[in-house]
């Protein structure tokens, strides 16, 4: 077992591995920037590292600062989370070469899956489905690229092949705009990911987006749990999950788990990760792997009952997995309300001091939060400030559950999404079920 982690996070995922390494009997260093001092879990935690000042670009992605943290306290291993360099493969490399584990897949596994171009040719070769699409970046010869986008047929989608976090996207309706659009994603995409490659994939116009988490040891063995529908989007970004997704059959499930499972193999993954699709007309398209542990992970764990960070922390000691396909079973339903430091009409964050806060309970309730009456959100990070999770035996009693833990919740001094996530709860389209991805911002919200 890993004797002392590094956790090279903040927030909510940084308390939820200190948790986890607790639970195994792990030492925990916490590393923070000068803003970050009254962090949960740097109370919480064995040791302490400042790693510099609030900007994350001179703390939380110091590359020198977090290894010299993890070597002045004798740590064997560094815990990335998610966001900041959890895929960052020169990261992991970096970590790997000064005598650490990085706990999660191998550099080249993260190269690998990082580069959007590269993931989607890895998947197609494994076999798994994807978007139509160009197969590779866009070149300079534009009448190749109109001839491209014509097999692909409008509207298209251009994305950055370094892109994430639901920016370096462009929708094209028509050949017309094709080529500006084009230029302009590149040159965004260059300032920034410092990568300008740029692909095309048909845009699904009525998708949802559904997910499946797989875990991979290093002795061979790869198993999913199954998926998550986060189609609940502002901006390409999450704003609630749930799983299972409404409608997939296990029959489907099994199907698509089983690629996603053979691909690990294929690819040769470690860790916890997450094949990302889209699914429309029952079909599913591969988008993206992420190569990490992912904010909407605990909807899992309710319904698997599989503590994924464990998980991760037991593959990184080196432990074959503890579970076989067949010991992975899907119980009951459970949901995920990103609770934001935001105004929820503008959306504009809501940095402040938290001057009262009372945290929900109850059955089937769980919340994943750093903060604490008196806590101040800083303006430097993002604006997430926690994570409701519901769980129940059907999906109408996790969303009754989830319903009475929002009107539970108290946080003053700060504006919160809350608001938000009861009118989702509230709205008869995704009491239903199954709305896509452009419902919450088109419909709901009344954008564009
Ligand atoms: P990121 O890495 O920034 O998260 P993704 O490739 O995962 O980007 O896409 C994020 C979201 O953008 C998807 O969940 C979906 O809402 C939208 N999207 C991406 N590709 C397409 C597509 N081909 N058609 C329609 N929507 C898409």
């Amino acid at each position: 077992m890993l004797d002392k982690v590094v956790i090279a996070n903040r927030g909510e995922i940084a308390l939820r591995i200190l948790r986890a390494c607790r639970e195994l009997g792990i030492r925990t260093v916490a590393v923070h920037s000068t803003v970050d001092r009254d962090l949960k879990h740097v109370r919480l935690a064995d040791e302490t590292v400042c790693i510099g000042p609030p900007p994350a670009a001179e703390s939380y992605l110091n590359m020198p600062a977090l290894i010299s943290a993890a070597e002045v306290t004798d740590a064997v291993a560094i815990h990335p989370g998610y966001g900041f360099l959890s895929e960052n493969a020169d990261f992991a490399e970096r970590v790997e070469q000064s005598g650490f584990i990085f706990i999660g897949p191998q550099p080249d596994t993260i190269r690998l899956m990082g580069d959007k171009v590269s993931a989607i040719k890895a998947m197609k070769d494994a076999g798994v489905p994807c978007v139509p699409g160009s197969d590779g970046p866009l070149g300079d010869d534009d009448q190749e690229t109109l001839r491209l986008a014509r097999g692909i047929g409008y509207p298209i989608i251009v994305k950055a092949a370094g892109g994430g976090g639901g920016r370096g996207m462009r929708v094209v309706h028509g050949e017309a705009a094709l080529l500006t659009t084009i230029d302009l994603t590149r040159s965004e995409a260059n300032a920034a990911f410092g990568n300008p490659v740029v692909y095309m994939e048909k845009y699904l116009e009525h998708p949802r987006h559904v997910e499946i988490q797989v875990l991979a040891d290093n002795h061979g063995n790869a198993i999913h749990l199954g998926e998550r529908d986060c189609s609940m989007q502002r901006r390409h970004q999450k704003v609630l999950e749930e799983a299972p997704a409404p409608g997939i059959t296990s029959q489907q499930r099994r199907r698509i788990g089983q690629l996603c499972v053979d691909a690990c193999r294929r690819i040769g993954y470690r860790g916890a990760g997450t094949f990302e699709f889209l699914y429309q007309d029952d079909r599913f398209y591969f988008i993206e792997m992420n190569t990490r542990v992912q904010v909407e992970h605990p909807i899992t764990e309710l319904i698997t009952g599989v503590d994924i960070v464990k998980q991760q922390l037991l593959i990184a000691s080196g432990e074959p997995l503890g579970y076989q396909q067949k010991d992975i079973h899907i119980t009951g339903h459970a949901l995920e309300c990103r609770l934001n430091a935001e105004d929820p009409t503008t959306f504009s964050p809501s940095p402040g001091t938290i001057t009262q806060y009372h945290a929900p309970g109850g059955p089937g309730i769980r919340v994943d939060s750093h903060i604490y009456n008196g806590y101040r959100v800083p303006p430097n990070y993002d604006s997430m400030i926690g994570k409701l999770i519901a769980h129940g035996e059907t999906r109408e009693a996790a969303i009754a559950r989830m319903r009475n833990a929002l009107a539970e919740l108290v946080i003053e001094g700060i504006k919160t999404n809350a608001p938000l996530h009861q009118r989702i709860l509230n709205d008869a389209r995704f009491v239903a079920g199954g709305a896509n991805i452009h419902y919450l911002e088109k419909q709901l919200l009344g954008i564009r």
